[in-house]
């Protein structure tokens, strides 16, 4: 019949329209800001830096337990190049303790960024993640959206809280790395330590020569 896909649409419509003022499954709006929904934990929206310390804490120095080494494998990676990273010239520890370059400087600007996670997949060291933050407007277009790297840094109970599954993942998977660089460590101290404790080799005897009788 002509015109029957049009008349179904718009009975499914209707039926969507009355059923929202009085199933409860159909009332999918809230009075928002008042009320909010909890976002799902696959929600994503900017990046963020992940550090290994406290949540939010006062005082606490951020970069001692970011994850980041600035290879700058995001830097180059990124679609639209809104990340900007200066590699530091002197080196700190890493989650195992290894001393490692970090970014002196870590931008990315929000106002260009797309949220592909492009820069999440390629990270080789769990230490750019996505956030689900979403109020972000300013009417700072340029500088207001120019996100620092204390501005981007956020705890490791943060990525816990937004994506708890993922989170445990990447915990198990760097606890594992952890082990191995510890065992690792380990070796490498006994194999010194032996080598250290082994006798000197004593120098070969030398053969006198053989003295010339005169006139011979
Ligand atoms: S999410 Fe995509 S666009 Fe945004 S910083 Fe990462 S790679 Fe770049
Ligand atoms: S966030 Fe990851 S990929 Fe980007 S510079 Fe840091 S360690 Fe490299």
């Amino acid at each position: 019949m002509l015109g029957e896909g049009i008349l179904k649409g718009l009975g499914e419509t209707a039926k969507n329209f009355v059923g929202s003022f009085v199933s409860k499954d159909r009332l999918t709006t809230v009075q928002y800001p008042e009320e909010r929904i909890a976002p799902i934990e696959n929600t994503r929206d900017f990046p963020f830096l992940v550090y290994d310390g406290p949540d939010d804490a006062d005082g606490y120095d951020k970069l001692a337990g970011l994850r980041c080494v600035a290879c700058q494998i995001c830097e180059k990676e990124c679609p639209p190049k809104c990340i900007y990273i200066v590699k530091s010239t002197d080196k700190k520890p890493d989650f195992v303790g290894k001393p490692q370059i970090y970014p002196a400087r870590f931008d990315i600007d929000i106002s260009v960024c797309m949220s592909c996670q492009i820069c999440v997949e390629v990270c080789p060291f769990e230490a750019i993640k996505m956030d689900t933050e979403f109020e972000l407007s300013t009417t700072d277009r340029f500088g207001g959206l120019l996100f620092d790297r204390d501005h981007l840094s956020r705890s490791n109970q943060h990525y816990h809280k937004i994506h708890p599954t993922e989170a445990t993942e990447v915990d198990a998977r760097l606890a594992e790395e952890k082990i191995k660089a510890d065992a690792k460590a380990k070796a490498a101290a006994a194999a010194a330590a032996a080598k250290a404790a082994s006798p000197v080799a004593a120098p070969p005897a030398v053969k006198p020569a053989p003295v010339k009788e005169p006139g011979a």
